[in-house]
């Protein structure tokens, strides 16, 4: 596989010349036993290209490739300065590639390409940048330490955690992997990476950037699989020193399970149903346009989705008009028409899941002011608004991951606050209002992991994100994120 040598990938046709490998110890492999994986165009629901179908036996390959370049410091053993300029030719190399990779993106995961191209490409590269700048900032600390006569220099000194495996979800590929692969690597580790089965193409095109900016054989490797072999492999692998996973709360738990055998660290970042506080003083302008975005950006399928909307009771009816036009103003399409504002959901599985949301909410008494229709021949949803709903409904208490909102009216600060923390989900709120002290009272109040005051939060790798409750554990980016890579080594020295 030489993508980047190769002319630019503009359409689904481009693709069929691509023969698609793994990436392990440096070699494009196919997988052990040969089988392979249809990738899927959700747009159209036509296969895309095959990918490796890798199981246990590639999983071990590739942690064992890990665990030799760790061992051998390939990575650790190139100076500092050296591994940041090289995360920051990864962020160049996907900044010259841009429109391949939002291409990619788009045909793989239906996002719209303009989104991809002008958000997501860019939030990648940024994350590279970022990461590279404190390959050579993060350090220890030293203090002076005396017991009876003895004195003491004592010190800490940040160490890789050794060998990371990363499972990471579909709904925004290349971002997931970023995320997880830029503080790795800044941190001194050495990867294996897990893409969704149904998204693994702009993964396998950054392995092959990584390769070409200088990471060294074995320091990055993706193996592409179905999760409960490859990604259960790698969870439970004894080899493999951190697990880092993003993807339903469900499936984390099983990797705390897996990740059990040898006590390897875990992060997760799981599943939300974060809520969108509109009170009476909000700034409307702001406010609606701001609450459809925090719902029906990606096709609802954010983990962050602002899923439940909670408006004063005053301005409710106005507020979920407002939402509702805005969504009849979307343009559901294709993600490589220019003209489409959102895109499919990832699969035939995901649409009869947010399909049966809607129903379900309809037979327990909500409305459907607008949306609620399903179209083809790929996986489309139309933006949805539920009213009526209430907190016991299941549209309003469980993960849809679709462009589906259920509104619900609140009358003063308390009752609110209860009622948007009654939720085994953490992992983000906003609160629209004027009022300083309520916007501060609120954050405090809010259990979640990224609180938006006038704005529905939004990642940037310069700020920590995960989840309160079932949400998750740990948090990625940020200097917390680099935490979640790394071990901290007490030195004590005795002084004469
Ligand atoms: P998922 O849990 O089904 O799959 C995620 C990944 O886990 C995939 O790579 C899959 O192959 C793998 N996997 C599945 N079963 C496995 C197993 N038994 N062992 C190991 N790996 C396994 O999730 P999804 O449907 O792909 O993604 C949607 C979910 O991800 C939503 O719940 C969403 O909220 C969550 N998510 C969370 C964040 C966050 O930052 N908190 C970000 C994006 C998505």
């Amino acid at each position: 596989m030489k993508l980047l040598d190769n002319s630019p990938v503009s359409s689904a046709q481009d693709l069929e010349r691509h023969s698609w490998r793994m990436l392990v110890d440096g070699e494009w492999v196919p997988s052990v036993k040969e089988a392979t994986l249809d990738v899927y165009d959700p747009g159209t629901g036509e296969v895309l290209c095959e990918v490796p179908a890798g199981d246990e036996a590639d999983a071990d390959k590739a942690v064992m490739a890990a665990r030799t370049a760790f061992a051998e410091q390939r990575w650790t053993g190139i100076v500092p300065e050296t591994r940041g300029r090289i995360l920051w030719e990864i962020a160049a190399k996907v900044e010259e590639h841009a429109e391949a990779l939002a291409t990619l993106e788009s045909l793989n995961q239906g996002m719209p390409y303009k989104q991809a191209l002008h958000g997501a490409i860019p939030a990648v590269a940024r994350c590279f940048r970022y990461y590279a700048g404190w390959v050579e900032k993060f350090g220890g600390r030293s203090s002076e330490l005396s017991t009876g006569s003895h004195r003491f220099h004592t010190y800490t000194l940040r160490d890789p955690v050794g060998v990371a495996a990363m499972v990471i979800p579909w709904n925004a590929p290349l971002t997931m992997a970023a995320w997880k692969l830029a503080p790795a690597l800044a941190a001194g580790c050495t990867c294996v990476l897990k893409p969704a089965e149904e998204t693994p193409l702009t993964a396998l095109w950054l392995g092959e950037i990584a390769e070409a900016v200088g990471v060294p054989p074995g320091v990055v490797n993706i193996v592409t699989g179905l999760g409960h072999t490859a990604g259960a492999a790698l969870a439970a692998h004894d080899q493999v020193d951190k697990v880092a996973f993003t993807g339903s709360t469900e499936v984390g738990r099983s990797i705390v399970q897996a990740a059990a055998g040898n006590l390897k660290k875990v992060s997760l970042e799981l599943g939300g149903k974060s809520p969108v506080v509109i009170f009476d003083d909000a700034d409307l302008e702001k406010a609606i346009p701001g609450a459809a975005g925090a719902i029906f950006s990606n096709a609802g399928q954010v983990c962050t989705a602002g899923s439940r909307l909670f408006v004063h009771h005053s301005l409710y009816d106005g507020v979920v008009r407002g939402v509702a036009d805005l969504a009849q103003d979307i343009n559901l399409g294709y993600g490589m028409d220019p003209q489409s504002d959102m895109g499919p959901l990832i699969s035939v599985r995901q649409r009869e899941r947010v399909m049966g949301y809607i129903t379900d909410g309809r037979s327990e008494g909500a409305e459907v002011l607008t949306g609620g229709e399903t179209s083809g021949p790929g996986y489309f949803v139309e933006p949805t608004v539920l009213v009526n709903a209430h907190n016991s409904m299941r549209a309003v208490r469980e993960e849809i991951f679709g462009p589906v909102v259920a509104a619900i009216p609140f009358t003063d600060l308390d009752e609110v606050a209860a009622a948007a923390n009654d939720t085994m989900y953490g992992l983000a709120a906003s609160v629209w209002t004027q009022d300083i002290g309520r916007a501060h009272g609120m954050a405090r109040r809010l259990r979640a992991g990224r609180i938006g005051v006038n704005v529905h939060g939004l990642p940037d790798v310069t700020m920590p994100t995960g989840g309160y409750k079932q949400s998750g554990w740990g948090r990625e980016l940020g200097p917390e994120g680099l935490d979640a890579y790394l071990e901290t080594k007490s030195v004590f020295t005795l002084l004469r």
